[in-house]
Formats: C-alpha cells, structure tokens, sequence
C-alpha cells in the first residue's frame, strides 16, 4: 500500500464512511467559515495590494520554476557553505534510505519531529518504528494524530477531525493525563509532557516552507514554539526540502511570507518565523552540532514542462481546503491521500501515477472556487480538468463510463434518436419512478448507472409537456400584440 495514497478501499467506500461522521463535518463547517471570514477582511484590508502580491508571488515561483536547476545547486552550494551536510533524494526510497544512515552513523534511539507532510509523504515515522527507533511527534495537532493513530485530514491544521473532548480522551488513555477538556489545560499538559523528549532525543526532524537559495537557509512557518526545540535542542538535525521549496532570496521570502498565514488561517503572521542558517557555531552553545538537508523529488520534476507545472508554486497554505464545498463534504479522509482538498487532487496523481489512484479526480464539482482563492493563481480546477482528460484519454476510466458516453454522443448527434429518446425516456422513466414523487427514488438503487444519482437524492422524470411540442403549439407574442409605434410619447415632454 502506498503510504501517500491509500487506495485499499475505494473512494465511494471512503465518503460513504465521511458523510457518516456529524462531527468531522460540523468541526470543517466551523474552520471553513472562520478562515473564510477571517481571509476576506484582511483580503479586503489589503484592497488591490492583495492581487499585485498574488501576481508577484506568481511571477517568483514561475521564474525558479524555469530555472530550477540554477536555484537548486545554488541553495545547495549556499546551504553548504552554511554548515549543512546535503543529501538528494530522488524517490522517497532515497530519501528513507539517507535517514536510516544517519540515524545508524550517530547510533540515534529516538527523535523529536515537528509537522512536516514530506514526512508523512514518505511514510518516515512508520519505517523508523519498523527499525525500532522511538518518534515522538511533538507538534500538538500531530502528536495528538500520533497518539490516536489517525492520519491528517487537513494540510494545516492535520488533527480538525478531533474536537477537545476527543483530544482529553486520548490523553487520558495514551498519556495518563487526569485533566479537563478545557483547551488551556491541555496545553499546558502537553508542554509539560513532551519537554523531557526534546531533552532526550537524540535527532530533530522537520520540514521546511521555503528555502532562500541566495543565503541557503530553510525557512519554518509556524505557530508552536516546538518547531524551534526540534531545531535547537537535539545535537543532530534532520531537514525535508522538497524542490519545489525554493525561492530565490530574502525579499521573495518576503512575499510568500505575506500570503501563507493570510491564505491559511487569516492571520497577517505566524507566532513563529525562524530563517536558519546551518549548525551552532564554535562560539555557540545552543543549536545541532550536526545538521543535514534532505532535497527531494519524489516525482515533482515529472511535471516540468507539462500542463501540470504550475502545482510548483503550490505553498501549502491549504486555503483551496478551506474554500472547497467538496471537502466540506468528503473531509480530508475522504479523499484517501495525505494530500487533499483540491490542491491533493491535483498533485496526488502527478506523484503517484493514475495506476494507484481510484477516482480522487472526480471529487470535485469544477466550481473554481479554489482557483480564484489560490494566494499563487494556481488553476486548480483546469488541472483536475486535464486530469480526466488524460485519465479518460489513457483508458482508465470506468468500464461502464464508456458504453454510456457512446450512447450520449449518439444521441445528441442524430436527430431522429434524439427526437425518440425524448419521447420515449419520459413514459420509460415513469415505470420505474414512485408515483407519489414523480421520481426515481432510492428505490431505484438496483438500476445500474443511475443508482450513483439515486442513493442519495431523487431523479425527477421527465415532463410530459415537452418543450418542443409547447414550442410548436405557440403562437410568438409579438404576433398576437404588436407593439404600437411611439406609445411611449404620449403625455411625454415631446
Ligand atoms: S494550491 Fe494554492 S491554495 Fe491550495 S495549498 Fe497550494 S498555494 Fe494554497
């Protein structure tokens, strides 16, 4: 099973299971509408600026795009020159691999992780626990998932599927915590807790935003102080970067720096922005003796040059989650990638292939919303668009699709069959509605095809007044009242 996409059951299955969970959609609701809110007056506040800083961000990302080779080798030259150890992963077994040879090399038992969904990407903490070393996920939201042995529903905020009577419950079995669900408490709580594990652990793992290649620092965005524990406390450092990560310099940082917690959360900042740049110093006491960069691919540069290649200026804001009525309604899980919500769909197949996924491009209505939402002008829904596009044009499209589109293009295109499919699909639709609807129900479950529809919503017949037959019968107005000539005049100033 892949670690990214789980397609052991299939995405019906999944969001039948979702569209169960009253919490999960209430907790979305509320976060949907909070961030939204919150969003739209900064947004507002900003007036045009907010456009010329989407533009801009627009313009960064797709000049290191073209030349990402260059900003590449000179962030690694740079990082290198800052103290940091450089490995390139080209697959996430490369990746695994370069982690495993640190941890044997330094003789490591145990690490402190803050939020990293490149870890998640490449299944990190459950190959190091099958090695037999100990992971402690010490942001809150991802500690709480660790515990509960859940997966992210959300790119942002992974644990929203839990509210704090669920997380008080969690603590208390997997913790031994004896409080309140009173949110304070539980902080509190968990500070105390995880402190001994940064004192403990023997390598920091984390993710990076962005990586300035002119100065070779990765960046960290984030709202708990545990992002800098795990870059200070333990002696070795682990970083994912991921080449799509790269901007060019401190005032391109800027920008991104702008539009993430405004498109995230609807905040102008994060509590937390650290710039770092390598190992602690001779003269220093605090900080890595040790600190290595893991630059990976993982099938990102398969879309250069193709359709698909303005997902390089993706940041992961998840503001495409937040606006999305399909997420709202499927939840994170629902999807069955660890990557979901609109910018999932389009960026889940381009790493893993359309041979793993189902049917995750389908979850989507085309509204566009997330398009016009995207802090970096991503064109999410043409790009699901080009998904089935390429999906249907590959074959790999469901059997039954294909008989019925066949009969569709028929039917629109010969008059005569469509003159009869008109007449007759009424009284045929009839003998199998519930006459008291005047529809096919969810009694019509047993009928192949229409059962997709019919499961959860009615179908109404068609009506017996057809358009054409009103259209014939009708005499046009205009013949029936002509309009006097200067009618309008009369009493008037003329
Ligand atoms: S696709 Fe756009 S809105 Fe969605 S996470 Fe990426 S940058 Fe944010």
């Amino acid at each position: 099973m892949n670690v990214l996409y789980h397609n052991d059951v299939t995405l019906r299955e999944r969001v039948a299971e979702c569209l169960q969970d009253d919490f999960k959609h209430k907790a979305i609701e509320t976060a949907q509408e909070v961030f939204y809110a919150k969003r739209g007056a900064l947004v507002e506040e900003m007036g045009e600026g907010w456009q010329e800083l989407r533009l801009r961000a627009t313009e960064i990302r797709n000049h290191v795009t073209e030349n990402l080779d260059y900003y590449v080798k000179l962030f690694a030259e740079n990082a290198e020159a800052n103290g940091y150890i450089m490995h390139y992963a080209p697959t996430d077994q490369d990746a695994l691999a370069d982690v495993i040879d640190i941890f044997e090399k330094h003789q490591a038992q145990t690490t402190v992780k803050s939020k990293s969904m490149m870890t998640e990407e490449v299944g990190l903490n459950e190959v190091l626990e099958e090695a037999g070393y100990t992971v402690v996920e010490t942001d809150c939201a991802e500690c709480i998932l660790q515990k509960a042995e859940s997966k992210p529903s959300h790119i942002v905020v992974p644990a929203l599927h839990f509210d704090r009577d669920a997380i008080c419950d969690i603590f208390t079995e997997k913790c031994g915590y004896e409080g309140t669900s009173v949110p304070e408490e539980l902080t509190h709580f968990l500070r105390r807790y995880l402190r001994p594990e940064f004192l403990n652990a023997d390598i920091g793992i984390r993710g990076c935003n962005f990586a300035v290649a002119a100065t070779g620092s990765p960046t960290l965005i984030t709202n708990e102080g545990n992002g800098r524990m795990v870059d200070s406390v333990p002696k070795v450092q682990i970083i994912f970067v991921g080449i799509d990560r790269i901007v060019p310099d401190l005032q391109s940082l800027d920008v991104m720096e702008a539009l993430v917690p405004r498109s995230a959360v609807g905040s102008k900042m994060t509590a937390y922005f650290s710039v770092d740049s390598g190992p602690a110093h001779a003269d220093e006491v605090d900080g890595p003796v040790e600190a290595h960069i893991i630059l990976m691919d993982n099938g990102r540069s398969r879309i250069l040059k193709t359709e698909f290649e303005p997902m390089f200026r993706c940041m992961r804001c998840g503001a495409c989650l937040n606006i999305c009525p399909v997420y709202r309604h499927i939840t994170g899980h629902g999807y069955g990638s660890i990557y979901p919500g609109p910018m999932g769909v389009v960026m889940t197949p381009n790493l893993v292939g359309y041979d793993e996924i189902d049917t995750m491009v389908f979850a989507c209505s085309l509204c566009g919303a997330c398009s016009d939402h995207c802090p970096a002008t991503i064109p999410l829904h043409d790009l699901i668009r080009a998904h089935r596009i390429e999906i249907v044009d590959e074959g790999k499209n469901h059997s039954n699709e294909v008989p019925v589109f066949k009969l569709l293009r028929k039917m629109w295109s010969d008059v005569g069959f469509y003159k009869f499919a008109m007449s007759a699909g009424g009284p045929m639709m009839r003998l199998f509605a519930d006459s008291s609807k005047g529809a096919l129900t969810v009694n019509s479950t047993w009928m192949p095809v229409v059962k997709g529809w019919t499961s959860t919503r009615d179908f109404d017949v068609l009506s017996k007044d057809r358009f054409r037959t009103w259209f014939k019968n009708h005499k046009p107005l205009a013949a029936e009242t002509p309009v006097q000539e200067n009618q309008g005049t009369e009493g008037g100033d003329a």
